[in-house]
């Protein structure tokens, strides 16, 4: 049983969070010290919360950029000293806990990867432990609700009560237009558990092209997020790390300016999101059966001009038989009812005979102008 958590709002984690989105943004990684002054510089002006910059960076190969390390954490002391906003980076385990408290990082960030793993979750958990620090939570990579509120109930259970949650979607082996589609589902269940758990969306990891962040936040604000965490660089196409998915300061202040903000109708919106992800779940299996029908009906027609060929009948009646006692049975089994099976194997074997038919016809017809 998971356990009933309360967090504080947001309001009590900095002074510029009363409006909604609260907005995080910073670049994936810290490069230079000038990258990072300069693009905080600029989004400090825009009212973002809080700063963000990956120290430390997860890459799928050894061969990336892993980040600048330690020397880039002055750096982030000194947005913190010559701006109003707090800073935040990623810790993947005790080392890189106890370094971010000895540079006085605000918020720290537990990465999708690392929220995967339960012992380095514990392991963040027990060098956090009783300290007054701001904790994010991202979605683990696979999509597991529980393991995310796992991750979630560890840190909380560590003293740790200024905890929000970070969707970043999720991997997925098929292509889609996402790079970690969003399971819109899962942060609606873990809200759900935890109504008082901050949740902000991550556009850039989501989606993994700036030009599908303005849509994924918009989609957020409807779900009534509390927040966005954007990766925001002076010089996108030239970033370090994840250049497709980085914007611009001014693109960013022009994005968050065209968001539709509605009232907060939570229930209904939840219900309406949810229906769409559910609905493309739906539109996502016609495809596939529709598919699989086309490919059933080839393989008819390749028995057809086999059958031709061999002078066989196209109605085996055995067969027949035997395809809708066959299907019907394993049919039932997964719970279609029987009026339902025998109608639809009918029908499907009714095409292939017509499709079988047609071969037969066409051959006779090219036999005769061929003659
Ligand atoms: C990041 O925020 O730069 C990052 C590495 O994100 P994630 O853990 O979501 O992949
Ligand atoms: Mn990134």
């Amino acid at each position: 049983m998971s356990q009933e958590l309360e967090f504080p709002n947001l309001e009590s984690w900095n002074s510029r969070s009363s409006e909604r989105p609260f907005i995080i943004a910073g670049p994936c990684s810290a490069e230079t010290e000038e990258q990072v002054i300069e693009t905080a510089q600029k989004l400090d002006k825009m009212n973002v919360s809080i700063f963000r910059a990956g120290i430390w960076k997860p890459r799928t190969r050894p061969s990336g950029f892993e980040g600048i390390g330690e020397k880039g954490l002055p750096w982030l002391q000194r947005v913190k000293e010559e701006t109003n906003m707090e800073v935040a980076t990623e810790v993947a385990n005790a080392r890189h806990v106890n370094l971010a408290l000895k540079y006085d990082i605000d918020v720290l960030w537990i990465g999708a990867r690392t929220a995967a793993n339960p012992f380095t979750v514990q392991e963040i958990a027990d060098a956090i432990r009783g300290r007054d620090i701001k904790v994010m939570i991202k979605n683990p990579i696979n999509p597991d609700p529980g393991l995310w509120g796992g991750a979630i109930e560890r840190i909380a259970n560590a003293g740790i009560s200024k905890v929000a949650a970070i969707h970043r979607g999720f991997s997925s082996y098929t292509k889609t237009k996402f790079r970690n589609p969003p399971e819109w589902q899962i942060p609606v269940e873990l809200k759900r558990k935890h109504p008082t758990l901050p949740m902000f969306a991550d556009p850039s990891h989501i989606g993994g092209n700036r030009d599908l962040i303005a849509e994924i936040s918009q989609k957020a604000m409807d779900l009534n997020y509390d927040g966005l965490i954007v990766e925001t660089h002076i010089d996108p196409p030239n970033a370090w790390s994840d250049a497709k998915q980085q914007v611009t300061p001014e693109k960013l202040d022009e994005i968050i300016n065209n968001l539709v903000l509605r009232d907060p109708q939570t229930n209904d919106n939840v219900f309406i999101h949810t229906l769409e992800e559910l609905r493309g779940k739906i539109d996502k299996f016609d495809k596939e059966i529709l598919d699989l029908l086309a490919q059933r009906m080839e393989a008819a027609t390749k028995i057809g001009e086999y059958k031709k060929a061999h002078n066989i009948t196209v109605l085996q009646p055995n067969r027949w038989e035997e395809i809708i006692t066959k299907n019907v049975k394993a049919g039932e089994k997964r719970g279609l009812t029987k009026n339902f099976l025998e109608k639809l194997f009918k029908n499907v074997h009714q095409e292939s005979i017509n499709h079988q038919m047609k071969v037969m016809n066409k051959n006779e017809q090219d036999a005769e102008h061929s003659s």
